[in-house]
């Protein structure tokens, strides 16, 4: 189930790709493994998928340990709480939510000398949702920040994040996604030289390829339905 699961995400990924005359490769699939199992994660694994995120670090810190022979590269997806940058810093490879300067310092100044810098993504509330997390889509704010940011030894700035509201149709996440991908131009025309936009799941993955993603977050399509 879950083999064929990623067979057809990989065969939708292709064909955004194609639309968007990109090369599948340029896309990275995290398969969003919270709330399920590790022989869910085992079996996704096996059939050659390496990246995972999960969201919620007690949750996933028992199932590293659990899995630590295999090589996964962990992607960390859910809100920061302060008090969790620690562990953040010591057990993931990428940190796709960071959104300010105090949280990112931590990370820094908390990641272990003999692993490599932590990747990390500043996530943007590109709809301006009062309910979610993330930095306002204003470009010398972020600028300013990620100037700030790349000062920090011991963690690399790869690229943005977002976490879109559901859109009715497919012009509108277009829109929005592509506003990312203008950000990105932006920093990227100031020096910068960010190769990672992580943006789309399941229902406007074509949207967010067409845009210029290159990393999608899926779960539920690959796994089911969480418990
Ligand atoms: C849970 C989650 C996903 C995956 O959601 P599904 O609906 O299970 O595909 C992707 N991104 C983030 C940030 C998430 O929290």
């Amino acid at each position: 189930m879950i083999e064929e699961n990623l067979k057809h995400l990989h065969q939708l990924i292709k064909s955004a790709c194609q639309k968007a005359d990109r090369t599948p490769e340029t896309v990275t699939l995290v398969a969003v493994s919270k709330r399920h199992s590790v022989e869910k994660i085992r079996e996704a694994f096996a059939t050659g998928q390496v990246d995972f995120g999960e969201n919620y670090l007690n949750e996933a810190l028992e199932k590293q340990a659990l899995l630590s022979e295999l090589g996964i590269t962990w992607h960390f997806i859910g809100h920061i709480q302060s008090n969790k940058t620690r562990k953040i810093a010591e057990h993931f490879a990428w940190v796709h939510t960071v959104d300010s300067l105090k949280i990112a310092r931590r990370l820094s100044s908390q990641r272990p000398a003999e692993l490599p810098p932590l990747n990390i993504c500043l996530q943007i509330n590109v709809d301006n949702e009062d309910s979610k997390s993330g930095l306002s889509t204003d470009k010398s704010l972020l600028l300013n920040l990620a100037r700030e940011i790349d000062t920090l030894p011991n963690i690399k700035l790869r690229g943005l994040m977002c976490i879109p509201a559901p859109k009715s149709i497919q012009e509108d996440e277009l829109a929005t996604f592509t506003q990312m991908k203008v950000l990105q131009d932006y920093l990227n025309s100031n020096d910068f030289n960010l190769d990672t936009l992580s943006m789309g799941m399941s229902d406007d993955l074509d949207s967010a390829i067409m845009a210029g993603s290159t990393m999608i977050r899926i779960g539920t399509a690959i796994f089911g339905q969480r418990q």
